[in-house]
């Protein structure tokens, strides 16, 4: 994978594809622009380069058809804003407007086509749409580490089409601190997995399972496993249809050597309401009309005391809905854990992100990653069809 250094850009056409799909509130203002920033390193050096700069991003769902909805006409204005330099949005992704514009620019200046999922072709990965975004391009740069696990057209076709290619700053910082924790964790190497779902994670557990020294699991998923071992959770969040894979987890768990952790007790609600009356439990069966909604405090003990020894960590997923402060110790307590250990953390995913936020650690972990999806499928198969493109 060739980095930014490895390429002169000057007077060239360079394809930039970023992941600015950042959130728009109801008037459809940007009400967090670290998506933008973070591919600013990027786009600066290319344009003090003299490069001419085609910027390309998605952002949201709009299904592969135009919808001013999710227009990127206010990420132009804060693109403009952020690098002082007006930056012109295109009408359209591909076209005779978009090839003239693209041929108008000089180095140093930029372009941002539209959203490009306003074409279906983008996410069917689609041969001859690539060759049109690839038209009269010299060369492609990805920086958009959130959507390297997704093979379309903007991501892996276009690289087909193009014959310099390079990762950009935010990429190759992903991919240093991820294959790090793939290829050579320095151990004791402890993956803490939470959130509401199993489903999404599966891949990655199986392969942490050959890779880790200890899985911590919390959040709703860890009740998907008691209740697969036949225990009664009450309430709890469960994927009644993942029981099985659940229980071949843990069977592999045992046969492998890793220690595979669920929770020794938990936090029980009525609700996920902050006026819930709530109590700890550390035995099953949970009451018929209770959920657990955060891990308990002899399972931050444990889990807290597992990470002060760790060499290497992975955290994806809160460990409680710790989006209601009653309910937040347990993330709020390992977050502070895995940023007081010396251990190389990774923190990875949207959720997780705000969780190590919401602990006011976020400056004490090693690396946040842009990319919880990605994060997670780089770490179950060490690559992604996005890196690969690049060659
Ligand atoms: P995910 O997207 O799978 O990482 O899940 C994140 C969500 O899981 C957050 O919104 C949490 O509130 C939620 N969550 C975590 N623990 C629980 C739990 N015990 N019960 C219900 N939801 C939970």
């Amino acid at each position: 994978m060739k980095r930014l250094e490895d390429i002169e850009f000057a007077g060239k056409t360079v394809f930039l594809r970023v992941d600015f799909n950042v959130p728009l509130d109801e008037k459809g203002e940007i009400r967090d622009d670290t998506r933008i920033r973070a591919a600013l390193p990027t786009i600066n050096h290319l344009l003090s380069q003299s490069a001419k700069l085609v910027i390309a991003s998605h952002l949201g769902r709009p299904k592969g058809q135009f919808n001013p909805k999710f227009s990127l006409k206010p990420v132009a204005e804060r693109l403009s804003q952020l690098i002082g330099k007006q930056v012109r949005l295109a009408p359209a992704v591909i076209g005779d407007e978009v090839e003239r514009l693209k041929k108008d620019l000089n180095g140093g200046q930029a372009l941002l086509l539209e959203n490009v999922r306003f074409q279906a072709e983008e996410t069917s990965n689609d041969a001859s749409f690539a060759q049109k975004l690839a038209q009269g391009i010299d060369v492609f740069v990805n920086d958009a580490f959130g959507a390297c696990h997704r093979a379309h057209a903007s991501v892996v076709a276009i690289a087909n089409y193009v014959k310099e290619k390079a990762a950009g700053y935010l990429l190759e910082k992903e991919i240093d601190y991820l294959s790090r924790a793939v290829r050579t964790p320095e151990k004791p190497y402890v993956a803490i997995l939470g959130g509401a779902k199993v489903s999404d994670k599966i891949p990655v557990i199986e392969s942490l399972i050959n890779k880790a020294d200890h899985i911590l699991i919390g959040g709703a998923m860890a009740y998907t496993f008691f209740k697969a071992q036949g225990q009664d959770v009450g309430k709890s969040l469960v994927e009644e249809e993942l029981k099985e894979q659940a229980l071949a987890i843990l069977k592999k768990a045992k046969e492998s050597k890793v220690d595979f952790v669920l929770p020794l007790d938990h936090l029980l609600a009525t609700a996920v309401d902050r006026e819930a009356a709530t109590e700890v439990a550390s035995s099953f069966p949970f009451p018929a009309d209770k959920m657990a909604v955060d891990i308990g405090p002899q399972t931050i003990e444990k889990y807290a005391g597992i990470v002060a020894a760790a060499k290497t960590i992975f955290w994806n997923g809160p460990l409680g809905v710790f989006e209601i402060d009653k309910f937040s110790q347990g993330t709020v307590k390992i977050a502070e854990a895995v940023a007081k250990s010396a251990a190389l953390s990774i923190v990875g995913g949207g959720d997780s992100i705000a969780a190590v936020e919401k602990a006011g650690v976020s400056s004490k972990i090693s690396h946040i990653s842009t990319g919880g999806g990605a994060s997670l499928e780089y770490l179950a198969n060490g690559t992604l069809p996005g890196v690969e493109a690049l060659g």
